[in-house]
């Protein structure tokens, strides 16, 4: 039940009905007993500057943000973290004192997951992405901060991948970046990762974005995509013997770090994943 102290979070995008991250937000409230609620909020491109404009009159409290507006929400927020201007984008705003502060939990989620529950460590490591967008932004910059040895990138749009390389050239001088033509030009061969930072996948129709061949048991796959649970990719990549992640437990730990910024409270880590798990096996 809610009342007119109930803190209000949640997410917006467009669109965003089939979104998990109530499930594990609302699972962490209830667990810590805390008086909130998060909801979703389904805004269109035109309408982002109305309502981002007047969350303190909403009582909004914080904000996930996703696809069309974490790129398009920066020049409407008072500040932004170092991290969220790197990857140049923002999936968390913290309302506090009429102030909207903007911060790219993304990349620290992804970087979380890897480490932390797939004991992958990325120094000096050879890495193939696939997919030079938003997400891919965010993958790329954790992992250059991690000192891998190279990162070569493929997307369909050849600019886009172009211009990531430029920008992280810049950033992360120690670190050898790569653009290919093809999925083929990757050299996945003698990559200890490959990650699936586009789309493809996520629709049954979706054709395998690698072919078989190019996989081997060395490797980790891990697809951002986690709906289905199991893509195409993974299961070509398992049965060739290789460690396979899709993209829930990015969600979790983005999610974890944005209930850290919004309430200043420990996330209860097993119960949102628990809450998650759950809400991805009736997808
Ligand atoms: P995006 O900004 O649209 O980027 C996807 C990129 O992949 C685009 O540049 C796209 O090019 C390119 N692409 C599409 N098809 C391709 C192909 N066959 N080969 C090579 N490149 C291709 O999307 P995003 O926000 O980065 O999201 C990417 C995926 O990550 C989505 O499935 C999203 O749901 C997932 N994601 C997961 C999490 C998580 O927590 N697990 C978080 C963020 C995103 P065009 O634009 O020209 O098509």
């Amino acid at each position: 039940m809610t009342s007119s102290s109930t803190k209000t979070y949640g997410l917006i995008g467009y669109p965003v009905k089939h979104s998990l991250s109530p499930l594990m937000h609302n699972a962490a409230f209830s667990h810590l007993k805390m008086d909130a609620e998060y909801r979703l909020f389904e805004v269109k491109a035109q309408e982002l500057g109305d309502f981002v404009g007047s969350l303190s009159q909403k009582n909004i409290s914080g904000l996930n943000v996703t696809i069309p507006h974490k790129e398009k929400v920066i020049p409407l927020l008072d500040s932004i973290s170092e991290e969220a201007k790197l990857i140049g984008a923002v999936n968390t705003i913290k309302v506090s004192d009429n102030r909207l502060e903007g911060f790219n939990t993304d990349g620290e989620g992804f970087l979380k997951h890897l480490t932390a529950d797939l004991g992958f460590e990325a120094q000096g490591k050879d890495i193939c992405i696939i997919g030079a967008g938003g997400a891919s932004k965010a993958v790329s910059v954790y992992l250059s901060r991690a000192k891998p040895g190279s990162i070569s990138f493929y997307d369909i749009d050849k600019s886009k991948s172009s211009e990531l390389v430029d920008h992280l050239k810049e950033n992360f001088k120690n670190v050898e970046f790569r653009i290919s033509d093809s999925v083929e030009g990757l050299n996945i061969k003698d990559c200890s990762l490959l990650v699936n930072a586009t789309p493809i996948g996520m629709k049954e129709a979706d054709p395998c974005i690698v072919e078989q061949d190019l996989l081997h048991k060395d490797i980790l796959v891990y697809d951002l995509v986690y709906n289905p649970g199991e893509t195409k990719l993974l299961k070509i990549a398992k049965s060739k013997g290789a460690k396979v992640s899709n993209g829930l437990g990015m969600l979790l730990y983005q999610g974890a770090i944005a209930f850290q910024i919004w309430t200043g409270k420990t996330a209860p880590i097993e119960v949102m994943r628990g809450a998650l798990e759950e809400g991805a096996r009736s997808l």
